[in-house]
């Protein structure tokens, strides 16, 4: 339990990658603020659950990432209510699945104020706390395709590389104040994500469901295997130890060794 008396912030716990993580960190003693879209009973039974592995400290804040200001009403909210956040997950993301010359404008801006500006906006409210406490810890869900493109994700892949970007400068400016700043790049992971994306992948590639499985999502992974959830979580609970405090500025790949090639 080494987060007893610590607050983390997972954006996009609501499913997936995200939930994994919020229940990692809860697991080792964090309050969990709970961010993300679905089913309210839904969330309510999630939040409920990660409420028992830290002893009842899980809120849930819907805020909408795409929108500025209610990440700050969200951090207000922490700083009044949960004494600020001092983990910070960069998790919530969306993909959308296209040639460039027909990838819809608006999808485009989703996306990136979704996978990128988001951040930009919880770092910049989220540091300040952490300066105080000397104290932090920040972390990006990325994807391989922070490192390496495919073909018809042209915002998702941008994006991606802008987070790795950031992830670095920031570390650069918070690395004397006992904060981290790391993204983990995970391959293919079953989740809704992925699923999601399974149907415009076959338009785009013309392609059978099997196919995209085995020969595009499979593909590039050396293993063969998805990555689980729970793997990209343990990476995100250790990077919070006081072991990893000279990891930061780091992509960490987990992604049965597809950037290796
Ligand atoms: P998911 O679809 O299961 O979860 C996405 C989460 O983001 C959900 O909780 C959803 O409600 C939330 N979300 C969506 N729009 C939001 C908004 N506007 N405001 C707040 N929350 C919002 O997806 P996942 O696969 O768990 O993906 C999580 C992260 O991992 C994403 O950043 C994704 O790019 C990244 N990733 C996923 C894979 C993969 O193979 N699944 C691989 C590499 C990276």
């Amino acid at each position: 339990m080494h987060l007893q008396g610590k607050t983390a912030l997972v954006t996009g716990s609501t499913s997936g990658i995200g939930l994994g993580i919020a229940k990692a960190l809860a697991a080792a003693g964090a309050a969990i603020i709970v961010n993300g879209f679905g089913d309210a009973d839904t969330i309510e039974a999630e939040r409920a659950a990660l409420a028992v592995l830290n002893g009842g400290k899980a809120v849930y804040d819907g805020a909408d990432l795409t929108k500025p200001e209610a990440i700050a009403e969200m951090f207000a909210r922490a700083d009044k209510d949960l004494g600020g956040v001092d983990i910070l997950v960069n998790n919530a993301g969306m993909q959308f699945v296209s040639p460039v010359e027909d990838f819809p404008p608006e999808k485009w801006d989703m996306i990136i104020a979704l996978n990128l500006t988001a951040s930009f906006h919880t770092i910049r409210h989220a540091v300040p706390g952490m300066r105080k406490k000397g104290w932090g810890r920040i972390i990006a869900t990325a994807s391989a395709h922070s490192l390496v493109a495919s073909p018809f994700k042209s915002a998702y892949v941008t994006a991606k590389h802008g987070l790795a970007g950031l992830t670095k400068t920031v570390a650069l400016e918070v690395a004397d104040a006992g904060i981290t700043v790391n993204c983990i790049s995970p391959g293919y992971v079953w989740t809704p994500l992925v699923e999601n994306q399974i149907p415009d992948t076959m338009k785009a590639r013309k392609m059978t469901r099997e196919q995209v499985i085995n020969d595009v999502l499979l593909a590039g992974q050396p293993t063969k295997k998805f990555v689980t959830v729970e793997q990209v979580a343990a990476v995100a609970a250790f990077l919070t130890r006081d072991e990893a405090e000279n990891i930061t500025g780091a992509n960490l790949s987990v992604d049965g060794g597809w950037t290796a090639g």
